[in-house]
């Protein structure tokens, strides 16, 4: 990585909660880049698979549905502090993708290979445009290993759990605290040791333990990396 060129790609990867989107769109805002949250892709292929009632253990089908996924991330069309809407087979799903069914549902159906494989094209299409702050778990590392800035997010397992908590409880949804931390626990259990793009720290990837630090502690901090406009730090 150089520091000292605006990057045309950063990447941002980290554990549920770890508080990448949040962080990838205000710098996405900032530097007038699209902001690409893959998880998306993967909530929406598991989002298919819970309607068409595939069996979570059924690869080929999960497989099949993956090929054919027809999802449209565009700008957010509404103000109910939604980072972006998403479509599938033209329907808005932006809030559904965020459902407890498929926060449970996401980790198995993301370990999936070739699911993964099917879904991989599209993603690096969106990359290669450039001028794009692309968040995940395996974008420093398979997605756009190129990237000019890659960045490693972490925060303890209970402050991403709290703050995964008071998203849920501001949307209304009747979920305890509980309930949430086992989710993420399970979540980065899965996540981090599947065989296919586990989530793990690129060598040259920037760590950043957000658990004490605001959003924009953080996005100053990048973008002063960004930008080279005062100190780097690797
Ligand atoms: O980031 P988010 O919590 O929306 O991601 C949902 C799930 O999608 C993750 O828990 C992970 O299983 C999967 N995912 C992935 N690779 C990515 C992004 C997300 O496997 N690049």
């Amino acid at each position: 990585m150089s520091p000292c060129r605006k990057a045309r790609v950063i990447a941002i990867d980290g554990p549920a909660g770890s508080g990448k989107t949040t962080v990838g769109s205000e710098l996405a805002r900032r530097l007038g880049y699209l902001f690409f949250d893959t998880g998306v892709v993967y909530r929406a292929l598991t989002l298919a698979v819970l309607r068409l009632g595939i069996s979570l253990a059924d690869v080929e089908a999960i497989a099949r549905v993956a090929s054919e996924l027809n999802i449209r991330v565009e700008q957010p069309n509404q103000s109910d502090g939604r980072p972006y809407t998403v479509f599938l087979d033209g329907e808005d799903v932006t809030w559904q993708l965020r459902s407890q069914e498929v926060d449970r549902a996401v980790s198995p159906v993301s370990a999936i290979q070739a699911a993964r494989a099917a879904l991989l094209g599209v993603q690096r299409q969106v990359v290669a445009k450039g001028k794009v702050v692309v968040v995940g778990r395996d974008v420093t590392t398979v997605v756009a290993p190129e990237a000019d800035v890659k960045v490693f997010l972490d925060a303890s397992p209970e402050e991403r759990a709290r703050r995964r908590y008071a998203e849920a409880a501001a949307r209304g949804e009747a979920v305890t605290y509980e309930d949430v931390l086992s989710n993420v626990l399970e979540r980065d259990r899965i996540d981090s040791g599947r065989e296919t793009a586990p989530l793990r720290r690129a060598p040259d990837a920037i760590y950043i333990d957000s658990t004490r630090l605001s959003v924009h502690e953080v996005v100053e901090q990048l973008m002063r990396v960004i930008c080279c406009d005062g100190q780097s730090q690797g």
